[in-house]
């Protein structure tokens, strides 16, 4: 345990499984005497932790480094040491790279292998690098401690890691490697953790989640239907979420709880990609647009009132004006609650870098535009349409206002009410009194003790 308290400052980018594992090494290295501080300039430690999904995101870390090399030199000058370290995704495709062109970098650990962060820290030695970019045989989960403080009323948990899908245009398979499943027990003594720190919603995270098969209580292979049925016996969990989940893995079972399991919330984040089979047979997602669709229906039948979200790619390389519109017709056809919709871009090192017809950008820009008018009007309908209605609120946080609350519906969208802060990591009845095309208004039902 250290001593002398040195403070750490964490940069999260990209996607939830970051902001998890940026919790995780804040709780483990906080176990180690370590201080978070929110200001960078503050920071003895400063740990970017990257993501490689968008467009130039290692361009991006690269021109934070470069702002980092000013403080760390300013820092120097008054005769204090800056350690900097890359962590994540980014970390993991670059390697060795990161620090040839940012010598001020001193670590550089991919994904796998955070949980050895406390052990790097204490070994520090001026001038000496480290890249650990292995997938270690040890199971980063066991040693990433799970520590004790109080926490939000909503956390994510890391049930699943990787993917051996291969999409065509996706370097997850290469930056977080195969399909990994962590143990129902594991899990579960991780939940009741959290939910003793005062969470009450937990959003079960993976890659490609609806593909956990990790072994059960029994000592076989559990699926995230059996995982999610268990943990909701979990006294004072209030709600269930799951992401991101993969259509052909959407089984009947796993369906079966929307209407089965009152903790599992209506909302479901299913990804189609592109509405086009010839370009989704390119992006090798292996489903077609009528299975989708037939998922779709499934999902609805068993749950009418289900919010969909989704992700979509356009401009993908051949994608013609067909095949575009295609993808807006499935749109149209299924609605979507909320949708993450991206122009594609090359990730050097996929199949789809190689493809000869990459679309103009312009045209890319044009079909996004065409795109985000629909789901943006689909978003504001869906907000508009939860006026009058009563629903459940699960608030999490103060809002700007004074004497305002933030909560998520069972849909997932944000709610502002007027109500004392103590509401705070409990669910409440709401009246939704204004739909806008982003969050709620309302008021509380039951008056405020
Ligand atoms: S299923 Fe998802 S994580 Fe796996 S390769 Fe495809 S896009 Fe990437």
């Amino acid at each position: 345990m250290k001593t002398d308290k040195e403070n750490i400052f964490i940069k999260s980018y990209g996607c939830q499984m970051n902001v998890y594992d940026s919790t995780r090494m804040s709780d483990s290295l906080g176990h180690e005497g370590y201080n978070e501080t929110g200001q960078m300039d503050d920071a003895d430690i400063i740990i970017l932790n990257t993501c490689h999904i968008r467009e130039k995101a290692a361009e991006k870390i690269y021109s934070e480094l470069g702002r980092i090399r000013l403080l760390k030199q300013k820092r120097s000058e008054k005769g204090l040491e800056t350690t900097v370290v890359v962590a994540g995704c980014v970390a993991q495709a670059e390697g060795q790279e990161i620090i040839r062109r940012a010598p001020i970098v001193d670590m550089v650990v991919g994904p796998q292998s955070l949980h050895r962060l406390p052990e790097f820290m204490k070994q520090r030695v001026a001038g000496k690098k480290v890249v650990d970019t292995d997938f270690p045989e040890e199971d980063k989960f066991d040693i990433f401690s799970s520590g004790e403080k109080k926490l939000s009323a909503s956390a994510f948990l890391t049930v699943q890691e990787g993917c051996d899908k291969f999409c065509t245009f996706c370097v997850v398979p290469y930056t977080r490697g195969g399909e990994y499943s962590r143990s129902v027990a594991q899990l579960l003594t991780e939940a009741e953790n959290l939910v003793s720190r005062g969470v009450r919603e937990i959003n079960l995270l993976g890659q490609n989640v609806n593909a956990y098969h990790g072994e059960g209580l029994d000592g076989r292979d559990w699926s995230l239907a059996r995982l999610l049925e268990q943990m909701a016996q979990i006294d004072g969990l209030e709600r269930l979420r799951y992401t991101t989940s993969h259509p052909r893995e959407m089984t009947d079972e796993l369906i079966g709880l929307f209407a089965g399991q009152p903790k599992i919330m209506p909302y479901l984040h299913l990804p189609f990609q592109s509405g086009s089979d010839k370009i989704l047979k390119a992006m090798n997602r292996k489903h077609t647009g009528e299975f989708y669709r037939d998922i779709i229906a499934k999902v609805r039948k068993t749950c009418p009132s289900i919010a969909l979200s989704t992700d979509i790619i356009v401009g993908f390389p051949g994608e013609t004006d067909q095949d575009f519109e295609d993808t807006l017709e499935m749109v149209r056809k299924v609605t979507f609650s909320t949708a993450y919709s991206f122009k594609y871009s090359i990730r050097p090192g996929t199949p789809a870098a190689d493809i000869a017809q990459q679309i103009p950008e312009n045209i890319k820009s044009e079909r996004l535009q065409t795109l985000q008018a629909l789901l943006n009007q689909q978003q504001a309908n869906f907000n508009k349409n939860s006026e009058g209605k009563v629903l459940p609120v699960l608030f999490d946080r103060t809002g700007y206002k004074d004497q305002q609350i933030l909560g998520k519906t069972p849909y997932l969208q944000s709610v502002h009410v007027k109500g004392s802060p103590r509401l705070i990591g409990s669910v409440h009845d709401v009246l939704v009194t204004s739909g806008g095309p982003n969050s709620l208004e309302g008021d509380l039902v039951m008056p405020q003790t």
